[in-house]
């Protein structure tokens, strides 16, 4: 299969072909037709698949040929739940749609709304958003939806859970009924399956992997160890195997801060990532990190969700997340786009049933390594083949078409600043405002054949 049996115009093909792919990956085999047919689609695809591309190209297939974006309105709204995947799907959009005569651009909070609502208003062919600013900028009149023909929920299972399903049910009731929806995310919960059911209209499924699989790419051990020597074990490990760069998963901020102290101490350059640092930190120090200048970032499950780190090898996860799925999602940053990578998990006595779960989740037994001078004091309990998978029956969604708001809520801005710091923890979406510059700001291009209007967006 070639990208040229996909139904892709030529412009679309040669910038796939600079990118340098020559075959399309599994998930864009099925997601680009299914997208192209006009119907809604559900896709569930490993992390670092090619999800990004699956539903970027034959969306702007679709948008090439329709009636360009008037002002201040949207033809195409893709909505992430962190602002580090808004700026990297923006990109994609704007490197897939190079040779387009579309426009693009991305919102998310923690910066400037100023100049996020001048680029909007010469209307733009698609947005990429996080929800709480999206909120903000319908509400300022900044962004107009009557125009709307698709809807992308991207990490569909994250946009959908109680951190966002409020803000998600308001930005629906402000879109025309008549849409197509496209859900796309590596893992789907039956619960969250469910939901997402009650908002897709007879959905193609495209289902790549067994749900809520770990990539065979990625070589996966723990390390039994006892809590308070986890600093050390990592320190140890990083020099032991002279690794550059290693992505470090923390529960909490405060731990991720601490650990990357402790880990500068030790002469190994290091940052941090959550969502308590300013939007400028958190670009910087991804950049950082990408660049190499950082050695190891510690990040919170904010980093977790669709990050792409180009050839990442390595993940450590310094705590295990309580959330089995989350798992997934870390030790999915490495063996990306057919690399391998290695992803190794500090475990100590207390964290026992969070390995449970996620082995049971995962259906594997993880392999244990204790590593000389590491030896636990108190040793984790034996190991023991997974339990089955969990049979949940899912709960009946509620339907939740456009039109309405369901939550009988008023959007005010106050209301979601709450939700905000309450049911979304990291502060995505939020809008603290300080001034630093969105990451793809800097792309802004005039559109050849619409010089009649100011060229507010990014061209796509
Ligand atoms: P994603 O799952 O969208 O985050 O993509 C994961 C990685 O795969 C990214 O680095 C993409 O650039 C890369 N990628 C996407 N499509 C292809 C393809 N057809 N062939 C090779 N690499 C790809």
């Amino acid at each position: 299969m070639h990208f040229s049996d996909l139904g892709l115009c030529d412009a679309l093909q040669a910038a796939v072909a600079e990118r340098g792919y020559d075959t399309p990956s599994p998930i864009q085999a099925q997601a680009i037709p299914a997208v192209l047919s006009g119907r809604d689609v559900m896709a569930a695809a490993q992390t670092g698949t090619g999800k990004t591309a699956g539903f970027t190209l034959p969306l702007l297939e679709r948008l090439r040929t329709g009636t360009p974006a008037r002002n201040n309105q949207v033809r195409a709204l893709v909505l992430t739940p962190t602002r580090e995947l808004a700026a990297q799907v923006a990109e994609s959009v704007a490197t897939y749609g190079k040779n387009l005569p579309l426009t693009s651009s991305v919102v998310f909070g923690g910066v400037k709304i100023n100049p996020q609502m001048q680029r909007l208003r010469g209307g733009c062919d698609v947005l990429v958003a996080t929800p709480g600013r999206l909120l903000d900028l319908y509400q300022q009149n900044a962004v107009k939806f009557d125009h709307l023909e698709v809807l992308i929920l991207d990490e569909a299972d994250r946009m959908l859970d109680m951190g966002f399903i409020h803000d998600i049910r308001k930005i629906l009731s402000k879109l025309p009924p008549k849409r197509q929806n496209l859900m796309f995310s590596a893992t789907f919960s039956p619960e969250i399956r469910a939901l997402a059911k009650g908002l897709v209209n007879d959905p193609v499924e495209v289902d790549i992997s067994p749900r809520n699989t770990t990539t065979e790419l990625v070589t996966q051990w723990i390390a039994p160890v006892d809590k308070k020597r986890k600093p050390a074990l990592l320190t140890h490990l990083i020099q032991e195997h002279s690794w550059f760069q290693v992505l470090v998963f923390s529960r909490t901020k405060h731990g991720a801060n601490k650990l990357a102290k402790q880990l500068e101490a030790s002469g190994i350059e290091a940052a941090a990532i959550h969502g308590n640092k300013s939007q400028n930190a958190r670009t910087r120090a991804l950049a950082d990190f990408k660049s190499g200048k950082v050695r190891a970032l510690v990040a919170t499950d904010i980093a977790a969700r669709g990050l792409d780190i180009e050839q990442l090898p390595q993940v450590v996860n310094v705590d295990l997340p309580n959330v089995p799925e989350d798992y997934v999602h870390r030790i999915g940053r490495t063996g990306r786009a057919g690399a391998t990578g290695q992803a190794i998990s500090l475990v100590s006595a207390d964290e026992f049933q969070q390995l449970k779960d996620i082995e049971r989740l995962t259906q594997q037994q993880l392999e244990r390594k204790i590593v000389a001078g590491f030896e636990p004091g108190e040793p984790l309990p034996a190991a023991r083949a997974p339990l089955p998978p969990k049979s949940k029956r899912p709960k009946k969604p509620k339907p939740a078409s456009a039109g309405r708001n369901r939550n009988g809520q008023s959007s005010g801005s106050g209301q979601r600043a709450q939700q905000g710091s309450k049911g979304n923890p990291n502060g995505n979406g939020g809008n603290s405002g300080n001034g630093a510059k969105p990451a793809g700001n800097g792309q802004r291009r005039r559109r050849p054949q619409r010089n009649s209007r100011p060229a507010n967006g990014n061209k796509a």
